[in-house]
């Protein structure tokens, strides 16, 4: 008998759509890419810090958000060398309430690396890329696509449901689709040469047309969308998973701490806080709730996003 929680085996399908329809899909995506490309700055800035930095605001966030913090770590740290030079704190501080301040972290880790190990340019290599703190295979993808010009297939939510729908008829690829199934037909799609038009109109089709509920009616490649059949019958793309919800969970508890620290630094980066002024300025009234900011605190040191010395306590890391 299967373990209950085990994925049921299946028969790998064929990845590669014909020629002659791989090559009208490809050709139909980037004429309407060509009539509706978001103008974000960083895929006309060819350059590849600036490519980074959009990447990593992009986890998890929606663009509304990447744009405010994009803008404003641009402002704060124009180039790479300005990232390596900087403070923790000054990092923690511009990178704000933008949420999962560990990617402020790795961007901060990833400069100061290339600094030492780079002659202070990111790498163009896949794996040099990819061994940088918290550059995974999109990162990479997008630093190879927008700063480097290469053609380098990045593989995203948005880009996940365009494949999974148009090469296997699935209708909520993220959970119905192997991801190496996703990445050999991506790979397999994947124009060349065209790599800095390709990985976003696939990212803006994803994001504007072939979305959650798919506005079949319109899209330009529906004649060639293995999907469109189910979703014309009446089919429905069933939400992967509900978000889990943000009041009370360890993510807002983590988010207080740091807004306090944040607020204690102010125009004086890094000014330290006492403990006992911490825990009341993030809300904690009993002995177990000013335990778990502690708790907390300590889980951020040990991430870099904070210091303690056991009495006081500060954004990134402790002055010398
Ligand atoms: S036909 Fe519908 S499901 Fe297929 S790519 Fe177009 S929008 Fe997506």
């Amino acid at each position: 008998m299967p373990h209950p929680t085990s994925t049921p085996l299946r028969a790998a399908r064929p990845h590669a759509l014909p020629a002659a329809r791989r090559r009208a899909v490809q050709r139909r995506l980037l004429k309407w890419y060509d009539a509706h490309a978001q103008p974000f700055p960083w895929r006309s800035a060819r350059d590849p810090y600036a490519a980074l930095v959009a990447a990593v605001c992009a986890q998890q966030t929606q663009m509304s958000r990447v744009l405010e913090v994009y803008g404003r770590w641009m402002e704060t740290f124009p180039t790479l060398a300005d990232l390596a030079r900087a403070e923790r704190a000054s990092v923690l501080q511009t990178w704000g309430r933008a949420g999962y301040p560990r990617r402020a972290v790795a961007l901060h880790e990833t400069a100061r690396r290339c600094a030492e190990q780079h002659g202070g340019a990111l790498p163009r290599e896949p794996e040099a890329l990819l061994a940088l703190p918290g550059v995974g295979p999109f990162t990479a993808a997008i630093v190879r696509t927008f700063g480097f010009d290469e053609d380098s297939p990045a593989v995203d939510t948005n880009i996940v449901r365009v494949v999974g729908r148009v090469v296997f008829g699935d209708l909520q690829p993220a959970r119905d689709t192997p991801r190496s199934e996703i990445e050999a037909a991506t790979t397999s799609l994947f124009p060349t040469g065209e790599g800095a038009r390709w990985n976003p109109a696939l990212m803006d089709y994803g994001a504007r047309v072939c979305t959650p509920r798919p506005r079949c009616e319109e899209c330009v490649v529906a004649s060639m969308c293995a999907a469109r059949p189910r979703f014309a019958a009446g089919e429905v793309a069933e939400p992967v998973r509900a978000q889990a919800a943000f009041e009370g969970s360890e993510r807002q508890a983590r988010g207080r701490v740091m807004q306090v620290l944040r607020d204690a630094a102010g125009d004086t980066s890094g000014a330290p806080v006492t403990l006992a002024a911490l825990a009341k300025r993030a809300g904690a009234t009993t002995a177990e709730e000013r335990a778990r900011v502690r708790m907390l605190l300590r889980r951020l040191a040990d991430e870099g996003l904070a210091w303690t010395d056991g009495r006081r306590a500060g954004l990134g890391q402790r002055p010398v």
